[in-house]
């Protein structure tokens, strides 16, 4: 589609809504181990495109303007979970270019050298030259290492989820331990880079200090995580972070209705899910949906942007 018809197109569909775009990580190049992660080619041709077509803004500027319902038409924001390295080294460099502001949302236990469990399973079955992970203690059997890798690590993590909290961790250490590799520990930012970040205007966001699933722990250790999550924050930057981001974020399933109460009580002033859709003025500001832009071409991008911006309200509680 000719950018001429994509504009056109949006003129239609994209007024009132605010889009709020979610990444995680942008890999320099295509990674098969990380398929679902957006390329740095593909983050700098939707973020010019969203310089030259939105008006992209802060996420507590953006929520600030739609109480009022005073938004510009065409409001965006883009957004990052995790904390992840390449937030910093790839996207800020793309988001400087085009002189856009970003939100990060910080799972604070993983700075300085962390890793989240699903990038110890990807980079374990990457790395390593054993022929299979013997995981019969946790009800997997042996799982050979003779498929392709990338299709290999889905299934253990699919797998892996479907394991209550413990026996995850443990299943997690043993396959570190026998895949006799040496597993990344610079994947995470660092608390300086998290400092840069908010001395360069970004908004950073709270995102539990462990990124556990909200909804499988018990109401004390949830809100333990999300006010955690948030003081380290605060430590680091020198401001309470205003803004929230539920791990995984499906509505129902990953965080409940309670969840919701305990980020109000928590003091933050909005909160974003992974429901798919634009923000209509009658949303929630604490369970805002958001577009996701699997899409690497840029028209396919602006197309996903029109579709959510005429979309049915965005799932919620
Ligand atoms: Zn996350």
């Amino acid at each position: 589609m000719f950018e001429s018809q994509i504009a056109a197109l949006l003129a239609q569909t994209w007024t009132s809504r605010l889009l709020v775009f979610a990444y995680h990580r942008i890999v320099p190049k295509p990674d098969s181990m990380l398929q679902g992660e957006v390329t740095a080619a593909a983050f700098d041709s939707q973020t010019g495109w969203l310089a030259r077509h939105a008006t992209v803004l802060t996420l507590p500027d953006a929520i600030e303007r739609w109480r009022r319902g005073k938004l510009p038409r065409r409001a965006a924001c883009i957004t990052f979970d995790d904390g992840y390295l390449s937030n910093f080294e790839t996207a800020l460099p793309i988001l400087q270019r085009w002189q856009v502001p970003a939100t990060f949302f910080i799972a604070t236990g993983f700075l300085d050298g962390g890793r989240m469990w699903n990038d110890t399973i990807i980079e374990a079955t990457r790395r390593t030259s054993v022929a299979a992970f013997d995981l019969s203690d946790y009800g997997l059997g042996r799982v050979a290492i003779d498929a392709e890798r990338p299709v290999l690590a889905d299934q253990l993590l699919d797998a892996l989820r479907r394991l209550p909290y413990d026996q995850r961790e443990r299943c997690v250490a043993a396959i570190a331990t026998q895949s006799r590799v040496d597993l990344p520990n610079d994947l995470m930012m660092t608390s300086e880079q998290v400092r840069q970040l908010a001395r360069l205007g970004m908004d950073l966001g709270g995102h539990t200090e462990t990124h556990p699933i909200l909804a499988r722990l018990p109401a004390d250790a949830a809100r333990a995580e999300i006010l955690l999550g948030k003081e380290n924050l605060a430590q680091i930057v020198g401001a309470a972070p205003r803004t929230f981001a539920y791990p995984n974020g499906v509505p129902g399933k990953d965080y409940l209705v309670e969840h919701v109460a305990m980020v109000r009580e928590a003091g933050f002033e909005a909160a974003v899910t992974t429901a798919f859709g634009g923000v209509a003025a009658d949303d929630d500001a604490l369970q805002l949906p958001r577009v996701i832009p699997w899409d690497q071409r840029a028209a396919a991008f602006a197309r996903r942007a029109a579709q959510a911006s005429r979309s049915p309200p965005g799932e919620r509680l």
